[in-house]
């Protein structure tokens, strides 16, 4: 299911660029002005709607936090639960963990142990509102393999493409828009 290009036009334009944010040379994506435009956000979310209802998806999962918005709202379009993937130190019950490379440094995201239930290989869709590098994605799949479910694709709204980021998943990956 593709995107027409007025849809992708309509949701384009309702993100924000930033430059300079949060550091020198980054242009942050703000989807804060998507999220403010119902045209725009009901664009988006019909067309992963359509996407994934094919897939026979038993849950989503989203990345801490902007993938739990879009994330969450798909699941409950699909009929399906939904799973938060969240930094370190969030979550109450027993976690596993994934440490991941940063440009500096590292960091961590975690995932209840039975967040998929006792059913072995659910199939997931992993969702998050950018891929820049993937880390943190790739992190994330790597966490929802290790708990027993599958991941089978991984999902953005924006791939940074010129980053190279979706090479090397163990999952497809689906952008909604690339910029080259
Ligand atoms: P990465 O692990 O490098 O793919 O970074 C992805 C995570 O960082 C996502 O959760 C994004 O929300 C955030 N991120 C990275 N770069 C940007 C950017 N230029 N604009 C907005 N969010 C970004």
């Amino acid at each position: 299911m593709s995107l027409a290009s007025e849809e992708r036009t309509i949701i384009m334009d309702s993100i924000r660029d930033i430059p300079d944010f949060p550091k020198p040379g980054i242009i942050f994506k703000d989807i804060t002005t998507l999220l403010g435009n119902p045209k725009a956000f009901s664009v988006l979310m019909d067309h992963l709607t359509n996407r994934y209802l094919g897939y026979d998806l038993d849950y989503v999962a989203g990345i801490d936090a902007r993938g739990f918005i879009f994330g969450s709202i798909l699941a409950d379009r699909l009929g399906i639960g939904f799973v938060p993937v969240r930094k370190k130190g969030k979550l109450p019950y027993t976690t596993v963990a994934e440490k991941y490379s940063l440009e500096y440094g590292f960091d961590e995201v975690e995932i209840h142990i039975d967040a998929f239930g006792e059913k072995k290989g659910a199939k997931v869709l992993l969702v998050d509102d950018l891929i820049a590098t993937g880390g943190t994605a790739k992190a994330a799949v790597n966490l929802i393999n290790k708990v027993g479910a599958h991941c089978i694709e991984a999902c953005f709204v924006m791939e940074l493409g010129f980053l190279n980021g979706r090479e090397g998943f163990e999952s497809e990956v689906y952008s909604v828009i690339t910029i080259d």
